[in-house]
């Protein structure tokens, strides 16, 4: 998995409502198989050095078993995205992956071709050697899981790629015809400095992708940098110098033609990650696959919408799918003063801010009116600027302590 779906990831902590502007759904296919398990990594993943034909089978026919039993609830949207995270979902084949691809596209409104077809990948020879294959299925934008170009940062991260593997893989994307290629980097890592920081965002910059993100790495409870972490083994540069890192790519990023439009994420204009903007404008999103999860259509049951829960492990998944089970999904139902939160949170996470009307056009009354106390506090701490019509938005110093302000809201 790539920094970019650790924003996924964090993406998919977040519960989920979802707003019906555009008709559309997006389709997260979640592949959870990876070479082996980095010491940082809490996803829902399954150690797998070659994945067996037979087990990389029967999962996509789980995965097309779920998707058919699945699409009426999105009945009648066209396809927006479709969106393959991990896991490391690049390690099965171009065939799989276009199974899925066409499967998707002929299960929503007819005749619907998603714009943004994702697939993330890690710097591998085998992966290389599939490049024309994975963009002959229909993948049409990368998301590539760089993370340091540093050797001895990619050591401590526990990756399993060397730098010029990520230079090779770039390059070869570019060959094959790839024209939205997103880099994810880490910052924060152990051992790194300001100056080696730079440098990794100098070459990721170098090669002028259409989209970067950039998270800082989370020491993640249970594992083995958690662990190291409590022993006072990791090395890590402190909050300050995090920032400074942030601040260093903000800059150098908009010199370079790409801006920030979230928290995390850098784009040249128009290449803005679709399928990641639905999360954060709470829009539908059906998950496939061990640990996704579905940001289910607003209405009926759940007003505020809601998200459902695949199991994380993948057995329990595979039983469940192919038993037919009905009821094995954890159902998360958003109330409103959730999805309120939720909604000042997620909006405050892009550049534009939260949008005051579209919030009053769904909860009756402007944010101020649910928030003003933490508005006023936020504002006088130079975090939140608020626009006439009671549109909310983070300053520069906010985005650096984003963290600490949406506590004020979920
Ligand atoms: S490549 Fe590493 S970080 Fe990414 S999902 Fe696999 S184990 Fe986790």
């Amino acid at each position: 998995m790539t920094s970019s779906d650790s924003q996924t990831q964090k993406i998919r902590k977040i519960p989920s409502g979802a707003t019906d502007a555009d008709h559309g759904v997006g389709v997260y296919v979640h592949i959870p198989f990876c070479e082996r398990v980095c010491p940082y990594c809490d996803f829902a993943v399954v150690a797998a050095r070659q994945i067996d034909p037979g087990v990389e089978e029967r999962y996509v026919d789980a995965l097309l078993r779920e998707l058919e039993t699945r699409r009426h609830v999105f009945a009648d949207r066209q396809l927006a995205t479709v969106y393959f995270g991990g896991g490391t979902p690049s390690l099965f084949s171009p065939d799989s992956l276009g199974r899925i691809v066409a499967a998707a596209r002929a299960a929503f409104a007819s005749g619907a071709e998603p714009g943004e077809v994702t697939l993330e990948m890690n710097p591998s020879t085998t992966e290389r050697a599939r490049l024309a294959a994975f963009r002959s299925v229909g993948i049409n934008r990368l998301s590539m899981g760089i993370q340091s170009f540093d050797d001895t940062t990619l050591k401590k991260l526990g990756r399993a790629h060397k730098a010029h593997e990520s230079h090779a893989m770039i390059e070869a994307a570019r060959s094959a015809g790839f024209e939205n290629l997103s880099l994810d980097l880490i910052l924060a890592c152990p051992g790194q400095t300001f100056a080696s920081f730079e440098r990794d965002l100098d070459a990721a910059l170098a090669h002028s992708p259409e989209h970067l993100s950039v998270y800082e790495l989370t020491i993640e409870s249970g594992t083995p940098f958690a662990l190291a972490n409590e022993r006072g083994q990791l090395d890590r540069p402190d909050e300050d110098l995090a920032s400074e890192m942030l601040e260093h790519t903000v800059l150098s990023g908009a010199a370079a033609g790409v801006e920030r439009y979230e928290v995390s994420n850098f784009a040249k204009p128009g290449f803005e990650s679709v399928h990641n903007r639905r999360y954060w404008a709470r829009s539908p999103v059906l998950g496939l696959g061990m640990g996704a999860w579905s940001a289910e259509v607003r209405g009926g049951d759940m007003p505020y919408g809601g998200r459902l829960m695949n199991p994380r492990d993948l057995l329990s998944y595979l039983a469940a799918i192919e038993e037919e089970e009905s009821d094995f999904r954890v159902i998360d139902c958003l109330n409103e003063e959730q999805a309120r939160g939720e909604a000042v949170f997620l909006g405050l996470r892009t550049r534009k801010g939260l949008n005051a009307r579209a919030f009053e056009t769904e909860f009756g009354s402007p944010p101020r009116t649910f928030y003003a106390e933490q508005i006023e506090r936020l504002m006088a701490q130079g975090l939140m600027t608020e626009t006439n019509d009671g549109g909310l938005c983070l300053t520069d110093r906010g985005v650096l302590l984003s963290d600490t302000v949406f506590t004020d809201f979920v």
